[in-house]
């Protein structure tokens, strides 16, 4: 029988449910249990692959290829595994899936309404889960907070739910904020009491309240959310902010919050937790470390949700090599008009990113080509490897005209180009090319050095782009120095190129941050930031002081 543990939000969103879920997520399968969790999100697109990450923040994929909540990156990195596409809902899918059905006449003589139809959709989703992880305990965060007029389906299939698995299979946890006043210097537990009562009315009460805060809470505190929210005073868990991400488990673990759930949903624990390798991770990011400084060049840089998974990245890659990573934001439109150039010379490592559309792609080219010609690091990022590859074919054939046909249709050298599969697509939604592709490493290469492994060997990696690099072009760069470092393994698509003579500029077709980890950085990542260290030690003796 699996186990549901459902996650609510109250008073604001952005206040981190998506870490507590993947960090109780964490502290359960700590103890031996078999871990699952899905996010609910009450918007009416399919997916976030079509939203602007203004809107959204980062796209995150999955290995099927999901497009999906940036809090399914949050999730894989603390609990450590590889989600599916069940594992992320939107209503525009339950609607879809339920007008489908409706137009192919499955209801026919019924009258389609959103219980129970749309409820049971909800639940069928939450229960397909359950089947298909096979998880004991599987947790379940919607989006948003309670109140909202969109997540009230949702809500409303966790109660039923609740009811069709017993009551002793489903624990409900709300996290809330606590809001601080400065006039009074006192933290108020109204908003939280409200929201509570807002969950009651829906027919849900909490058995845990995670109580987000930027302060200490008193135990009196506590005491009077316990009180006014009928939980015990052992369920109110203070969660103030830390500046360490990964810490987020140990907090739990602090306050025995896996044992409140083992012993409310019956369940034992195989083992007893080990936080050794977590907690010498926290202590290593706390120790004061020599600072490695790389750009992050892109359009989406005033929201650094945007690159979510590439900074935790670069963290995890800095952190095995003993570095802490700073990373500078360079707008790629402010390098088209001259400005943010001292802060781009500053630093020993350039990062392109993934983007679609033409604004700023000057900005970057102008990047990639500083990082070539003055031998700076660099990583491209599916976008960011496309660029690369456009900026060396303008400096191997003298000319500015190399493009790729997304910035530029009729352009006379389209190093980049549509892949021949995408050409006949006219939807934009979940189209490209996506999710894990296998990429054949050439012996010899840098990308090979990096991920170590026999000679040649084939590595799986996550995609998500519509655009390739244009085989016509292979043998005259090849002849100037680029170099194919990584292929599919029918030779027919560019996964990794790199510039051959350079200390390190390589790109990727696909999303290497996607699959990173606290523990476990990705080799290529790894290899970009050893890169980025060798040259701050040749220009600095000191290598970087530490703070
Ligand atoms: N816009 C490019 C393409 O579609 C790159 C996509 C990306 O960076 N994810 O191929």
């Amino acid at each position: 029988m699996t186990k549901y543990i459902f996650i609510t939000g109250g008073v604001v969103s952005s206040v981190g449910k998506g870490v507590t879920a993947a960090a109780m997520g964490r502290t359960l399968k700590e103890r031996g249990l078999k871990v699952s969790i899905q996010k609910l999100d009450p918007y009416i697109n399919v997916d976030p692959g079509t939203m602007s990450p203004y809107q959204h923040g980062e796209v995150f994929v999955l290995d099927d290829g999901a497009e999906c909540d940036l809090d399914l990156g949050h999730y894989e990195r603390f609990i450590d595994v590889s989600l599916s596409r069940d594992c992320n809902v939107t209503t525009g899918q339950i609607y879809s899936e339920v007008i489908g059905k409706e137009r192919r006449g499955d209801y026919l003589g019924g009258t389609i309404q959103v219980i129970p139809h749309i409820t049971n959709e909800i639940k069928r989703r939450m229960a397909l889960v359950a089947r298909h992880s096979g998880a004991d305990v599987v947790l379940v965060e919607v989006g948003g907070t309670v109140g909202d007029i969109e997540s009230q389906p949702f809500l409303e299939a966790m109660r039923q739910m609740r009811t069709d698995v017993g009551r002793e299979n489903a624990l409900f946890v709300h996290v809330t904020w606590l809001p601080f006043i400065g006039a009074t210097g006192e933290l108020k537990t109204k908003p939280t009491q409200h929201s509570v009562r807002e969950l009651r009315s829906l027919g849900l009460s909490p058995d845990i309240i995670v109580a987000r805060s930027d302060h200490p809470v008193s135990a009196d505190l506590r005491q009077k959310i316990a009180l006014f929210c009928d939980v015990t005073e052992q369920a109110v868990i203070p969660m103030v902010t830390t500046d360490v991400l990964y810490e987020v488990p140990l907090l739990l673990e602090q306050q025995r919050v896996a044992d409140l759930i083992l012993g409310r949903l019956g369940l034992t624990a195989s083992r007893a937790p080990d936080w050794s390798r977590w907690q010498a991770l926290v202590e290593e990011v706390r120790r004061p470390k020599a600072k490695v400084r790389v750009a992050m060049v892109g359009k989406y840089v005033e929201l650094q949700d945007a690159y979510m998974s590439v900074r935790e990245a670069l963290k995890h890659a800095a952190l095995a090599l003993s570095r802490e990573v700073e990373i500078e934001w360079v707008h790629s439109v402010d390098l088209e008009k001259g400005r943010a150039w001292e802060q781009l010379r500053g630093v020993d490592g350039i990062v392109v990113p993934g983007g679609f559309g033409s604004r700023g792609i000057e900005g970057k080219i102008a990047a990639a080509r500083h990082a070539r010609e003055n031998a700076v690091p660099y990583l491209g990022l599916c976008l960011g490897m496309q660029i690369m590859c456009v900026e060396f074919a303008r400096y191997a054939f003298g000319t500015d005209d190399a493009n790729s046909t997304e910035f530029d249709r009729g352009t006379r050298l389209p190093v980049i180009d549509l892949m021949p599969e995408q050409r006949s697509i006219a939807d934009l939604g979940g189209t490209m090319r996506l999710g894990l592709y296998p990429c054949q490493l050439t012996p010899g290469t840098k990308a090979d050095e990096a991920y170590d492994l026999p000679a040649g060997a084939i590595v799986q990696e996550r995609h998500r782009h519509r655009f390739e690099f244009n085989n016509i072009y292979r043998e005259p760069l090849a002849a100037k120095g680029l170099v194919f470092s990584g292929q599919s393994p029918d030779g027919r698509l560019v996964e990794i190129a790199e510039v051959a003579g350079h200390p390190f500029m390589l790109g990727t077709q696909f999303h290497p941050e996607f699959l990173s980890r606290p523990n476990r950085p990705h080799p290529l990542f790894q290899a970009f930031v050893a890169a980025v260290i060798a040259r701050r030690e040749a220009t600095d003796p000191n290598g970087g002081e530490a703070h």
